[in-house]
């Protein structure tokens, strides 16, 4: 954890940006909470068990930095709600989102998978591949057996 804020830290630093107390209880609030995909609002809330003084102005403001220096990831899922995702350490590509559109859940594809795809669209396109987010829409595995074992039982 401590790691991760020096070097977010350093990332700050590099374009002239200092890492505030409010800045770094929200690094924080997003480190710990790495696995979910949390809304401004979410993260706000999370931010004022920390630093009650905080307010979602300044909490939006550095969401909207992070996300400018590409610290941060923001994506959304197709319910209209911005939610942030940082970066995961030393990662040249935005990781890939399954999201269950039963439950709601999101699981996390580290790897990146697209090796191939990129070489095709930059050899048949002329387009230099940068990055890509990709997001699958389906039934997760738990929705699944949920489903199987409740047409099994009735
Ligand atoms: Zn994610
Ligand atoms: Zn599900």
């Amino acid at each position: 954890m401590e790691h991760r804020i020096e070097q977010i830290k350093k990332q700050l630093h590099a374009q002239s940006y200092k890492l505030t107390p409010q800045r770094e209880a929200t690094v924080r609030v997003l480190l710990e909470r790495e696995e979910d995909h949390l809304s401004a609002e979410d993260v706000y809330l999370l931010v004022k068990e920390k630093a009650p003084e905080i307010g979602l102005a300044t909490v939006y403001r550095t969401l909207e930095l992070l996300s400018e220096l590409k610290i941060v990831d923001k994506i959304n899922f197709g319910d209209g709600v911005s939610r942030y995702d940082l970066r995961k350490e030393g990662a040249e590509h935005f990781h890939h989102h399954l999201v269950c559109t039963e439950c709601g859940s999101v699981e996390e594809i580290i790897e990146d998978l697209l090796g191939d795809v990129e070489k095709i669209v930059e050899k048949n396109w002329g387009f230099q591949v940068k990055d890509h987010r990709l997001t699958f829409h389906g039934i997760c595995k738990q929705c699944q057996e949920a489903a199987v074992q409740s047409t099994t039982t009735s």
